[in-house]
């Protein structure tokens, strides 16, 4: 194979070495986060800086293997990892700077958001990223970044100053407003199409260091009213509340749930505030009136605990299957839907997270970004067949898509927050996603910055 007859003059180019079958670590470095995939890369490059992903790129391209970009390995398609290819793999990238006075963050490549948020509030400062620390702040901000502080301070992408990127002719340039002005537009939403980014500048906000965390549970025989409430909630609650609906969630046996309840499935309110307890409690009391809880549970914490608070269900090694979909409204045809649906599932780990999105997310303009979700409130849907049981989650897999087929009607179009995409090859499902205008203008994006589709292993966009 061509690679590994040429792999000796790439090991001189790849400071931070370079693996192939049966290398120490090569297993571990191939691992994605999601069990159900088993891809073996040819070659994996351990970059430590541009110049390692410049030589990397520089040398699939030339021994035509297949790249694959790998942040956090948390894609739902498997994307960081292809049979037979070549893996660019960050994870040495992970290094975050924090400038507290400016109030910046320089973050790079391969990074978590444990990495971020344990740098960033060292100074009470953060940024909007994903609910679990250990996904890769490089697929998530790229896609777009939804978090518990999107309502506040907008998506990942709304606070992103400037990137470095290393293109696919090997050149490395900075992306921002004034530099490469379209390549910044269309890597804030645009995923990884357009280079490989090796470091992001965030703008940071003041947060926490404590905030208020809030569940609300209700029991799938009052389903209906709990989403009724949740509904509600996302229209009365504060704006900059971070909001997320968990459809179909089993409750968990943790400390915090009544023993008898362990395991029932029902509606959950989840909810993080930024005032004081006694404004959380207060705003939490108008959503009890509407329907209460089975059971709730309501606590100030660290900000960096509520980042971590899913981590311990969900496990590197899951098995995951996902769907979305953008609802303008979570109409009562949704949440019969969802109520209906939600006992048919077979693992406590599937369920149906949504992101209830408003506030500093609608400030910023649709054509701001290449985001392709809604910037009027909505719900950001993610019907999710999830197991650490391979059977079972075959099982939950139909399920999601069953379910989610329930649901398409009831959505504008077939169109998903393009991180929520877990078939590599839906290319009409990323068209709908973008829709015709913005597709149109990513895809002159794409043909300038990589006519020749290098980085295909993403929601992928063609170049014209
Ligand atoms: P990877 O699998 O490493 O990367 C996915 C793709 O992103 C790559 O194939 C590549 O195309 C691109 N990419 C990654 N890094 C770079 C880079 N530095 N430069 C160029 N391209 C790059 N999303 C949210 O918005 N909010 C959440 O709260 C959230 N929670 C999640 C929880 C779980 C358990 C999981 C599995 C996913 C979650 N997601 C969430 C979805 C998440 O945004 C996507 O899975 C995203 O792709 C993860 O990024 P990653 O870097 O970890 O993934």
């Amino acid at each position: 194979m061509a690679a590994t007859r040429n792999v000796d003059g790439l090991r001189s180019m790849v400071a931070g070495g370079v693996m192939t079958p049966g290398d120490p670590g090569y297993d571990t470095a191939r691992a994605l986060w999601n069990g159900s995939f088993d891809r073996r890369p040819a070659v994996i490059t351990c970059c430590r800086s541009a110049a390692d992903v410049a030589a990397a790129v520089g040398f699939a391209e030339a021994n035509g293997l297949e790249i694959s970009v790998r942040g956090g390995a948390h894609s739902f398609s498997g994307a960081s990892a292809g049979d037979g290819g070549l893996m660019i793999h960050l994870g040495s990238m992970s290094t975050v700077q924090v400038d507290p006075e400016g109030r910046r963050a320089r973050v790079g490549g391969g990074a978590t958001w444990g990495d971020v948020d344990a740098a960033t509030q060292e100074h009470g400062l953060a940024v909007t990223g994903g609910v679990l620390s250990d996904t890769g702040v490089g697929g998530l901000t790229l896609g777009g970044g939804m978090g518990w502080l999107a309502n506040r301070h907008g998506l990942s992408i709304d606070n992103l100053v400037s990137a470095e990127v290393v293109l696919a002719d090997g050149r490395v340039v900075r992306a921002s407003e004034s530099d490469e002005p379209d390549l910044f537009w269309a890597l804030r939403g645009g995923g990884g199409n357009f280079g490989v980014v090796t470091a992001f500048e965030y703008r940071l906000h003041q947060v926490g260091p404590e905030v208020q965390f809030g569940l609300l549970f209700w029991e799938v025989e009052r389903g209906v009213d709990g989403l009724r409430a949740c509904r509600e909630a996302a229209r009365t609650l504060p704006s900059d509340y971070g909001m997320l609906i968990g459809g179909g969630l089993s409750a968990p046996e943790a400390p915090f749930v009544p023993e008898e309840h362990h395991g029932k499935i029902g509606h959950a309110l989840l909810v993080a505030g930024y005032g004081s307890a006694d404004e959380h409690a207060h705003a939490i009391d108008a959503v009890r009136e509407m329907c209460p809880p089975l059971f709730e549970f309501l606590t100030p914490m660290p900000y960096t605990a509520m980042q971590q608070l899913f981590d311990p269900e969900l496990q590197p090694g899951t098995w995951m299957y996902d769907k979305g979909l953008y609802l303008a409204e979570l109409t009562d045809d949704a949440i019969t839907v969802m109520t209906e649906r939600a006992p048919g599932k077979t693992d406590p780990l599937s369920f149906m997270p949504m992101f209830a999105l408003h506030g500093a997310v609608s400030e910023v303009g649709d054509d701001a970004t290449a985001y392709g979700g809604l910037r009027t409130p909505n719900f950001v849907v993610d019907v999710s067949g999830a197991s650490n049981d391979p059977d079972r989650f075959v099982a939950d897999r139909e399920w999601a898509r069953s379910t989610w087929d329930a649901l398409r009607p009831l959505a504008g179009n077939a169109g998903s927050y393009v991180n929520f995409i877990s078939e590599l090859e839906d290319d009409e499902r990323v068209r709908a996603s973008y829709g015709p205008a913005k597709y149109g203008r990513l895809a002159q994006i794409k043909a300038e910055y990589d006519p020749g589709n290098l980085f295909h292993r993403n929601a992928n966009i063609k170049p014209v």
